[in-house]
């Protein structure tokens, strides 16, 4: 759990969306301090009216990223003029609001409550489908909170989704710290099967699975694969966070995967799936991680290129194993950090790039975005936003046909057709 330290500014759009990032970091156990000094990571939220407040953002963001091991940088000049702050030479990460959250959690799984029952905000449902996970990882304190995995009968919860879905739910989040091992508590992993009996309820509804490490998929790869292909229901989309492309550094990480595995999960979705998302997390600058083990990475991620990627720099976690290791310096950190994280610009604006001038059937309005625009998501998850949606007489709820117009790094733009 990190502690974090948040500055906003301009418009009200900025604070809805960093008042968003906080309400995802508190559900995920992390908390906020009262100034960058006492503070894990430091979120800066910026604006760009004119070229002084610029100047003041750059200014900021210096300051910031020498008070605190790690600096995110959001808002609107991240996303217009995200290069400025690398031009400064300024290390922090430049990340559409979004993904401020997961990046925040130092590859730890998410923390859901004890008991966590299903929460309907707007459009989208929220179901815990199990609490714990089955591994012991050396850098995480998660765990601590958390305990081995607690697996909630397949009837229990697809009678939250029943609900969920009758109260309006349009997309179903199902979450937990590690969702691909529910049921192994029972001698069983059944996520297929949970999936199998939630896309067969009656309703127009999307289900994104939420995080399942390589170790559970893997054992269940090919069922999962084929719920995936058969139902439309379901995201063809799967975050299954590798971490590491060294065995050594997974081994010292006491992640349960090897490297092999994780590509034969991928390789049986590439097979199984035309059109699919594979979300992966890379933890760079563990404390045994070699410069060969980071070329690794490098090699894996250039292999598989997933289309959405969570890069998180180590940092300890008072109380964990990895805490008592001997670090590696800030400055290799930084740099093996800027280098997976521009090579994961290129991967994943290639990916929304190769969209433009395609058309997205059934694509799901989810949300509300700023200045009258939506964001939709397609069958792969892909996040599409719609400016004008008034005009286009659209809203959350909606599923409608887009013609994919332009793209940014991290999302497209598209039309109703
Ligand atoms: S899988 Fe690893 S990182 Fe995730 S909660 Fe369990 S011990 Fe922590």
């Amino acid at each position: 759990m990190a502690r974090y330290h948040i500055e906003t500014y301009g418009c009200t759009s900025n604070r809805g969306e960093s008042r968003e990032i906080e309400r995802r970091l508190r559900d995920a156990g992390h908390y906020r301090v009262d100034g960058p000094d006492d503070a894990d990571v430091a979120i800066l939220n910026t604006c760009t009216v004119v070229e002084k407040t610029e100047r003041n953002m750059l200014r900021r963001a210096e300051e910031l990223s020498e008070e605190t091991a790690d600096l995110f940088i959001t808002g609107c000049m991240a996303l217009a003029q995200g290069e400025e702050f690398a031009q400064a030479d300024i290390d922090g990460r430049v990340l559409h609001w979004d993904e401020v959250p997961e990046a925040v959690t130092n590859g730890e799984c998410p923390t859901t409550t004890p008991d966590a029952e299903p929460i309907l905000d707007g459009v989208v449902g929220i179901l815990p489908i199990a609490r714990g996970c089955m591994s012991d990882c050396s850098y995480c304190i998660t765990k601590h909170a958390t305990g081995k995995i607690d697996s909630p009968p397949i009837e229990d919860n697809v009678a939250k989704a029943r609900a969920l879905i009758h109260a309006g739910a349009k997309e179903i989040r199902i979450t937990g710290q590690d969702t691909g091992v529910y049921g192994w508590d029972e001698g069983e992993r059944k996520l297929h099967r949970l999936l199998e009996e939630i896309c067969e309820i009656d309703g127009d509804f999307r289900v994104r699975v939420g995080m399942a490490n390589p170790k559970g998929v893997h054992g269940i790869r090919e069922e999962l694969a084929d719920v995936f292909a058969e139902y439309d229901e379901l995201y063809d989309f799967l975050h299954a966070p590798v971490q590491s492309g060294s065995n050594d550094v997974l081994g010292d990480m006491r992640r349960q995967h090897q490297v092999e595995e994780y590509l034969e999960v991928v390789e049986t979705f590439d097979e199984a799936l035309d059109y699919w998302t594979l979300s992966t997390d890379f933890i760079v600058g563990f404390p045994t991680e070699t410069d060969h083990d980071h070329d690794q990475s490098m090699a894996l991620l250039r292999e598989t290129r997933p289309e959405k990627i969570n890069v998180t720099r180590f940092s300890k976690r008072p109380g964990t194993d990895a805490a008592d290791m001997k670090g590696l310096g800030g400055t290799i950190k930084k740099e093996r950090s800027k280098e997976m994280s521009a090579v994961k610009r290129d991967i994943v604006g290639e990916a929304y790039a190769a969209m433009v001038g395609e058309t997205r059937e059934d694509v799901l309005v989810v949300e509300e975005g700023t200045a009258d625009s939506v964001k939709c998501r397609d069958s792969a998850y892909r996040q599409i936003i719609v400016q004008n949606a008034s005009e286009h007489g659209i809203e959350p709820g909606d599923f409608v046909d887009l013609e994919i117009t332009a793209h940014e790094t991290m999302y497209a733009f598209g039309t109703p057709v």
